[in-house]
């Protein structure tokens, strides 16, 4: 597996941290509203990473975290006249029905900030112990300058940041320096933690670190993902965390993937241009819609257009029409066999393995829906072959989290199938017409 690396900027060989495992953690939302198609990539992308390792035999652990505890959630639960708790938990239920409906993999762990906040605390203590954080009217920073590689993921230079403080950093004057980010927030309104500090809550970039420390030894893994957004300020800080309790970055490599625009234009509230994943999946179905996304590489920009969505559905209608056809011949045939072409198979995977090469992955795909068509067309058919075509072909879908199925017909109406296959053999229109209309009402045909 070749992984691109934004920490050294480079493609590399992966090295797993134990011989035969792969741990890999994904920011998760912050849940406060519906998420949007930009929310998506990230969860379908790295659902595509987990499924490439399980399919080339790695054992997987595979944590994304629910941001509960933010002044979007007070702000959204005090707008809606409900608690936090409530908010929280009704957009966590929204979530995982986009996950269910786009067949993602549930994560082995998927923790929520409200329940590791004690960790939290701990955690933050332990900084300030250490030096590498102080306590200010109540609240606790960061002290980024004790940090000498901080900049390194996200490019950025300390002194850049410091001149030109205002517009990328938080402004407040209790800071020793602008750079310097919060650990723990003194509040005064909506939900509040203990603290030896104060009443309040924790700063969004230790809440991923915690985590990752709560699960994995020395809060050390394989892969950390997110989108390109979370960069700086959220991964870069993470990383400054980690380096001051454990002298590594978190992860070996740190993955991004880039964001969507909708017609060639930034998608913003402003511009009244925010599809919603629930809508569109509901709209397009999870094959069009996981198509779409993974169509393009994740490095690369993805542009939503009717025109690319037209396009997507014809491929997808390609796909589904062969699987259709050829599994109610080979049920005609009796044929049980379910062996696949190891080659064709394998072959997808060295383009997985490849950074991801999903594009790649698509057009073998395509290639193999033509290979099928080929053999399903000829006269004399070969039953076996075709089988082997079609159970390639469904292993290489079920591999990038597709989901294709054939038709089951049961005994009586494969009964019906049989005579409607044989009146046409024997030219006897009128009785196929007949048995014809049956199948449709069946929704066979
Ligand atoms: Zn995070």
């Amino acid at each position: 597996m070749k992984l691109f690396n934004s920490l050294t900027g480079k493609k590399e060989d992966f090295k797993p941290i134990e011989e035969g495992k792969v741990s890999i953690y994904v920011c998760g939302p912050t849940v406060y509203n519906y998420v949007h198609i930009g929310n998506t990539r990230p969860m379908i992308v790295f659902d595509v990473l987990r499924r490439t390792f399980e399919a080339l035999g790695y054992q997987v652990t595979f944590v994304s975290n629910f941001t509960d505890v933010d002044d979007k959630i007070i702000a959204a639960a005090k707008k809606e006249g409900i608690t936090e708790r409530a908010l929280t938990d009704k957009y966590i239920q929204a979530y995982e029905d986009v996950r269910r409906a786009l067949n993602l993999l549930f994560p082995t762990y998927a923790p929520r900030v409200t329940d590791t906040m004690e960790q939290i605390v701990a955690f933050i203590k332990e900084l300030v112990d250490l030096g590498y954080a102080y306590e200010k009217d109540g609240d606790v920073y960061f002290r980024v300058s004790k940090i000498e590689s901080y900049g390194q993921l996200s490019k950025i230079r300390l002194e850049d940041l410091v001149t030109g403080a205002s517009e990328r950093v938080e402004e407040n004057t209790l800071k020793e320096n602008p750079a310097d980010f919060t650990l723990w927030k003194k509040t005064d309104e909506g939900i509040q933690f203990d603290s030896p500090w104060c009443q309040g809550r924790p700063g969004w970039h230790t809440e991923c670190v915690v985590m990752i420390n709560d699960i994995f030894k020395d809060g050390h893994i394989d892969i950390h993902g997110g989108g390109q957004d979370l960069k700086f300020p959220h991964h870069e800080n993470e990383i400054a965390q980690s380096m001051a309790c454990h002298h590594h970055p978190i992860a070996n490599v740190w993955m991004h993937n880039q964001m969507i625009n909708i017609n060639n234009e930034k998608m913003s509230k402003s511009l009244g241009n925010v599809l919603w994943a629930k809508d569109l999946i509901a709209q397009l179905g999870c094959n069009v819609y996981k198509w779409f996304m993974i169509s393009s590489h994740y490095r690369n920009p993805l542009n939503y257009s009717e025109e690319v969505i037209e396009n997507v559905k014809k491929e997808v209608a390609k796909v589904e029409n062969v699987v259709r056809q050829t599994s109610l011949y080979l049920q005609l045939q009796n044929i049980e066999e379910t062996q696949i072409d190891q080659d064709i198979y394998e072959n997808m995977l060295v383009a997985l393995q490849d950074d991801l090469n999903t594009s790649l992955a698509l057009t073998q795909i395509l290639e193999c829906v033509k290979n099928l068509n080929q053999l399903m067309r000829q006269r004399e058919k070969d039953p076996l072959a075709i089988s082997k075509m079609y159970h390639t072909l469904l292993k290489m879908c079920d591999t990038l989290g597709f989901v294709f199925k054939g038709v089951t017909m049961d005994e009586k109406t494969l009964e019906i199938y049989r005579s409607w296959d044989e009146a046409k053999k024997v030219k006897d229109f009128a009785k196929a017409d007949e048995l014809r209309i049956l199948l449709q009402e069946k929704g066979i045909l």
